[in-house]
């Protein structure tokens, strides 16, 4: 259930911080995960059915919309390549595994299945097996987003800007099997909750074309092929060796980095620690 208007003199819903209160159903004392933070006007209301209870979600509006932060004013920058081997790398080599959660979810689920196979197909032993199903999926789901949400803060908390590839671009420009274009939604998921976490601090989340970013050398921008098993980027022109994903993610902040026009040299801030070279921001591609 949708509703547009909260704690508006027309509206049928209005939440005074520890209940809903409805013209049909009355007061209704609810759980409160998260306060409203100050300075927000509630929205709208949607109430939904989950495995484990009912739910009302509000949509926010924030008045203050951050600015941000000015492009001379841009002292940390830093590349991630989201993939298959780690969950992403950054063009320092820094590496943030895939979580298990899944794998370590799975012998649990399948016993939970298996209990739920023996019932009586629509007996209340069926529904409530069911319904531990669904309440696992549902805890599985939450800690993804989880870990989603701290790997985003800890990024915004750290980088006033941030590089990644345009996930969309990639998915219409490859043939991407079943199996990678469920981890692209995962990695689609988190770069929404990225945006929306760097928008909040005015920083800048910046998009590239992933043209090319796995095949050309990081450091001399010549063109190496290599397939996807091929783990070890290693450059015949200048003998430069790196991690197949950290070639990538070096490529994917120079890209970045010539887009917004930083000349690293002239920026001042962007260097010390920072691994990338101001000839590779002039490739072409
Ligand atoms: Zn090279």
């Amino acid at each position: 259930m949708c509703f547009s208007r909260v704690n508006h003199s027309k509206g049928v819903i209005k939440f005074d911080g520890k209940q809903i209160i409805t013209t049909r159903f009355g007061a209704i004392p609810v759980i409160v995960h998260r306060p409203i933070p100050d300075g927000m006007t509630i929205k709208t209301a949607t109430i939904t059915k989950k495995a484990d209870g009912y739910y009302v979600s509000f949509s926010l509006e924030d008045k203050s919309v951050p600015s941000l932060i000015s492009t001379e004013n841009i002292k940390t920058a830093v590349g991630i390549d989201v993939g298959l081997k780690e969950f992403l790398t950054t063009n320092t080599g820094e590496t943030v595994s895939v979580p298990k959660f899944y794998r370590k979810s799975q012998s649990n689920l399948a016993r939970k299945q298996k209990k739920a196979s023996r019932k009586e197909i629509g007996s209340n032993n069926w529904r409530a097996a069911q319904n531990r199903i669904a309440r696992l999926h549902q805890h599985i789901a939450r800690q993804r987003e989880d870990f989603h949400y701290k790997t985003a803060h800890k990024l915004v908390k750290e980088y006033d800007m941030i590089a990644v590839e345009n996930l969309n671009i990639r998915g219409l420009a490859k043939n991407t099997k079943l199996s990678k274009s469920i981890y692209d939604v995962a990695w689609g998921a988190f770069i929404e909750k990225l945006n929306a976490v760097a928008a909040v601090r005015g920083v800048h989340l910046i998009k590239i074309n992933p043209h090319n970013t796995s095949q050309n050398c990081s450091n001399c921008g010549q063109k190496v092929p290599k397939t996807l098993s091929v783990r070890i980027h290693s450059c015949p022109k200048c003998q430069v060796v790196l991690d197949r994903d950290e070639n990538v993610a070096i490529n994917i902040l120079n890209k970045a980095l010539n887009e917004v026009g930083i000349i690293l040299s002239a920026c001042g801030g962007l260097d010390g620690g920072q691994p990338v070279k101001q000839e590779t921001s002039a490739n072409e591609d």
